[in-house]
């Protein structure tokens, strides 16, 4: 009889396991709940219509006719699928046009297009980076750059979340290494909602001659006056290396990329193992990304970015003066986060909001920090003022209830 361990004994029994079998018991479990019709501000959940504060999909361009004739002629001109590697068979007329349009957007020499947004992390740090470098990352990064970091094997120096002292010690050290330095930032951070201090930290990359990358996820078509992002809205373009952006938050589909110099984009067309190795992105999925690119570079675009900021600023104050807790920021962005502090209470906080129809995130540990349990909601420029209200309405009436039963929530400071 072998006496090894079996592999799979780790699926059986462990912690996580637990928490979410007793979350499922309890039908609080706030993922993988099943949509039956289309991605909107109000959507088809479970059987009942819920208020959708659980998206990025900022612009509420998914629905958009434009941006579905788009998929539509690119499933027509190519067809359901590529069947290959943008290296080999993968790379069409519309993937030259979308990388030539999203670096005119960006205001970069260049830019290549992934087949998702995590793979346009991984495919580049893990590419960009060798052994013998060192890569300096705020604790809030995405875990698609940390994914990147690790296969890279280069030297992780993290610092804690906007602590620019620390993030100067990181740079200081990173010093006596000997291999190159890159820090790698989001631009606005997934799960809170903030924006990086990018004008501080392209000083601080200057002074100590390390490269910058901004992941741009959220910030892309909100953030500027041409939606490019934080980097744009601070006035850094110009001093931020590389700019991550993905299609599945604004640009309403499903994709990645990376803008930056030529140099450097060329030669992660030929050597990045998640770009070469991967079958190359749907057409209706490009078509669909080019035609909301289109959409957000017209006139327009701000008018979206406006409106999708009003309703968060909305939401957000709306939220406080019903006494929640939420997260304020001096820039305001599509995020909106409302503390809960406990992991339990936010399940359950989730499962009387769900029942009130309307559907947010929940983020506990590990993706915040512990005692750090929030609620994520974010808005869309589609939300309207009737369905934001009945939103806070059953914000409102599911406090009342959940207080009288569970005990206090954090109150907003006033
Ligand atoms: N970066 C950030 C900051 C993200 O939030 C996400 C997705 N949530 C990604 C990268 C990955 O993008 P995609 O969903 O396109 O794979």
């Amino acid at each position: 009889m072998p006496t090894t361990v079996d592999v799979f004994a780790k699926v059986r029994g462990h912690e996580r396991a637990e928490q979410l079998r007793a979350a499922r018991e309890a039908d609080l479990l706030p993922y993988f709940r099943v949509l039956t019709g289309p991605a909107g501000p109000v959507v088809e959940m479970e059987g009942a219509d819920r208020v959708m504060l659980g998206s990025n999909n900022y612009l509420g361009l998914t629905g958009d006719a434009r941006v579905v004739q788009g998929a539509r002629r690119a499933l027509d001109d190519y067809g359901t699928g590529l069947t290959g590697s943008r290296l080999l068979n993968g790379t069409t007329a519309l993937h030259v046009e979308l990388e030539r349009e999203l670096a005119e957007w960006m205001g970069t020499e260049d830019c290549i297009v992934f087949t998702t947004g995590h793979q346009a992390n991984v495919g580049t740090l893990g590419t960009i980076l060798a052994p013998g470098d060192t890569v300096i990352v705020d604790s809030g990064d995405h875990a698609s750059i940390l994914d990147g970091v690790m296969l890279s094997r280069a030297k992780m120096r993290p610092f804690r979340h906007n602590k620019l002292d620390k993030m100067e010690k990181a740079l200081e050290r990173a010093q006596g290494d000997g291999g190159g330095i890159l820090v790698v930032v989001d631009g606005v951070y997934s799960m809170e909602g903030d924006v990086a201090p990018l004008v501080e930290i392209c000083d601080l990359c200057a002074r100590y001659g390390a490269r910058l990358m901004v992941d741009e996820a959220h910030g892309a078509g909100v953030l500027g006056a041409r939606g490019a992002g934080a980097s744009e809205l601070l006035g850094v373009e110009d001093r931020v290396d590389l700019r991550m952006g993905t299609f599945s938050k604004s640009l309403a589909s499903c994709g990645g990329f990376v803008a930056g110099s030529a140099e450097v984009v060329e030669f992660l067309r030929i050597s990045s193992r998640a770009y070469i190795f991967t079958a190359s992105g749907v057409p209706a999925a490009l078509g669909a990304a080019l035609a909301a690119l289109r959409i957000v570079r017209s006139p327009e675009g701000p008018e979206l970015f406006a409106r999708v900021l009003a309703n968060a600023r909305y939401l957000r104050d709306g939220l406080r003066e019903r006494g929640f807790k939420t997260i304020d920021h001096d820039i305001v962005t599509p995020v909106v986060p409302v503390l809960v502090e406990d992991d339990w209470k936010a399940a359950l906080l989730w499962r009387a909001l769900y029942d009130a129809g309307v559907f947010v995130n929940v983020a506990i540990h590990p993706a915040v920090p512990p005692g750090g349990a929030l609620l994520r909601t974010s808005v869309m420029a589609t939300h309207d003022e009737a369905t934001l209200e009945r939103a806070l309405d059953a914000f409102a009436s599911v406090k009342q209830a959940f207080e009288a039963e569970h005990g206090p929530l954090p109150t907003a400071a006033r």
